[in-house]
C-alpha cells in the first residue's frame, strides 16, 4: 500500500510498497482510511524521536514491531473487511478508531511479542487503560497507522461515526476525545466557568469540549492575535495576557462574584500558565494539566491549593467512553459542524504530505491547526 514510513529521527518517507496489514485475528477489522490528522506528537517523533515508537533496534512490548512504521492516531475511514467473529461491524461502515493500546492488546500480537506474560498492569486492572505502563497507539509504534491507506486492529477500538459527519470533521473526533477526557478529569457540571490556558490546537479542542459539556463563561488566554482569533470564532472570550501587567488579576476580576473560574485547562505547558492555572480559580476550584510537558521540575507553593482547597490534576489521553460521548455530542449539535470545519486548515495527499503537512506545521505554526492527510486520495 501508499503511504508515509517513519524510520526515526527526521526520517519520514513516502512509499508505493508498504506491506498492506491483513486480518488475523477473529476480532480484527480492516479499515480504509480516508482522513488522518498530523498531531503535535506527530511532529514531536518527526523532529525529536523515537520517543512512542520503539528506539531502533528494539520492538514495541504491546505488539513486537520495529521500524519502520506508519505514523498517524487520528483518523477515520470505511470499514473494508472484517474477522470472522465480528458481530457489530460489516464492510462499508463509516467509522473512527480510538488509537491507545495496552496490556489487554498484547493478545492480537501473542505470536509476535517477546515477553509472553499477558497479565495487566495495576493500571489496566483498576479500568484505566489510558494510564497503562505500557500505553502505545497504532500509528505510534504499536502497527502502522492511518498516514497509510489501511489499518487493522480490535473491535473493541472501532465506532460508529453518524451518517451525516463528512469523513474530515469525523477525523476531529480523536483530537476532540483529548480534550473531552480533560474536561471529565475536572467533574464539570453544566453552566460551570473554564479558562483554558493555550489557544493552539488542544486548546481549541478543549473550547469545542467545554461547549460540548455546556459550559458557562469560556475565556481563552492567548498571547498569539490568530490564535485569539480562532478561539473567538469558536465561542470562546478571549484574553492576551500581554496586555496586563497582572493577568491573573485581570482574568479573576472577570468574575467578581465567585472571584475566579471553577476550572482551568493548561494546554501549554509553560511556568506561567502553570501559576496562572492555579491562581485563577476560585475555591474549590480544579486544575487540569493537558499540556505535554518537558521531564524537568519547575516552582510550587502547595499552600496555594491549601488555603482553599483546589484541586489540580492531570489528563491522560483518553478512553473508548471519551470518544462515545465526543460522537454524541456532535450528534447533538452541543459541537457543531462549523466549528469543527474551522479547525482543519489543510488537507495533503500522502505523497506530498511530508512538505505539505509536517513542514507547514513546523515552519507556519500559528497559521495552522489541523492538516489532514489522505492517503487513499482527497476525493475518497
Ligand atoms: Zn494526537
Ligand atoms: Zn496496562
Amino acid at each position: 500500500m501508499k503511504g508515509l514510513l517513519y524510520y526515526g529521527r527526521e526520517q519520514l518517507r513516502y512509499s508505493e510498497d508498504i506491506p498492506e496489514p491483513q486480518i488475523k485475528n477473529p476480532n480484527d477489522v480492516k479499515v480504509k482510511i480516508a482522513y488522518c490528522g498530523i498531531c503535535g506528537t506527530d511532529l514531536h517523533e518527526f523532529l525529536d524521536g523515537p520517543i512512542f515508537f520503539p528506539q531502533p533496534g528494539s520492538v514495541s512490548e504491546i505488539s513486537g514491531k520495529a521500524l519502520p512504521l506508519c505514523p498517524g492516531h487520528e483518523f477515520s475511514g470505511i470499514i473494508d473487511s472484517v474477522g470472522s467473529g465480528v458481530k457489530n461491524f460489516k464492510p462499508g461502515d463509516r467509522v473512527v478508531v480510538e488509537a491507545t493500546s495496552h496490556c489487554s492488546d498484547r493478545e492480537r500480537y501473542k505470536d509476535e511479542i517477546v515477553n509472553k506474560d499477558l497479565s495487566f498492569c495495576a493500571a489496566c486492572k483498576s479500568n484505566k487503560p489510558n494510564c497503562c505502563k505500557r500505553l502505545s497507539f497504532v500509528g505510534l509504534g504499536t502497527d502502522h497507522g492511518a498516514f497509510g491507506q489501511y489499518v487493522v486492529y480490535g473491535e473493541d477500538h472501532i465506532l460508529k461515526i453518524p451518517d451525516n459527519l463528512p469523513l474530515d470533521l469525523a477525523a476531529l473526533v480523536e483530537p476532540l476525545a483529548v480534550a473531552w477526557h480533560a474536561v471529565n478529569c475536572s467533574n464539570f457540571k453544566p453552566g460551570q466557568t473554564a479558562v483554558v490556558l493555550g489557544g493552539g490546537p488542544i486548546g481549541l479542542c478543549t473550547i469545542l469540549a467545554l461547549k460540548g459539556h455546556r459550559a458557562g463563561k469560556i475565556v481563552c488566554s492567548e498571547p498569539a492575535a490568530i490564535r485569539r482569533d480562532f478561539a473567538l470564532k469558536l465561542g470562546a472570550e478571549v484574553f492576551n495576557p500581554m496586555d496586563y501587567d497582572d493577568p491573573i488579576l485581570a482574568l479573576k476580576n472577570l468574575l467578581p462574584e465567585t472571584e475566579g473560574f471553577a476550572t482551568s485547562f493548561d494546554c501549554s505547558g509553560i511556568q506561567k500558565t502553570f501559576d496562572t492555572s492555579l491562581d485563577v480559580l476560585g475555591p474549590g476550584g480544579i486544575a487540569v494539566n493537558v499540556a505535554i510537558w518537558p521531564n524537568v521540575p519547575i516552582q510550587y507553593v502547595p499552600m496555594c491549593l491549601t488555603y482553599q482547597e483546589k484541586l489540580a490534576t492531570g489528563s491522560m489521553c483518553y478512553v473508548t467512553e471519551d470518544f462515545r460521548q465526543v460522537i454524541d455530542a456532535i450528534d447533538s449539535g452541543l459541537i457543531d459542524h462549523e466549528s469543527m470545519k474551522l479547525l482543519i486548515t489543510g488537507k495533503v495527499e500522502a505523497k506530498d504530505a511530508v512538505e505539505g503537512g509536517f513542514m507547514q506545521l513546523i515552519n507556519h505554526k500559528e497559521n495552522n491547526v489541523k492538516i489532514m492527510i489522505a492517503p487513499n486520495g482527497l476525493d475518497m
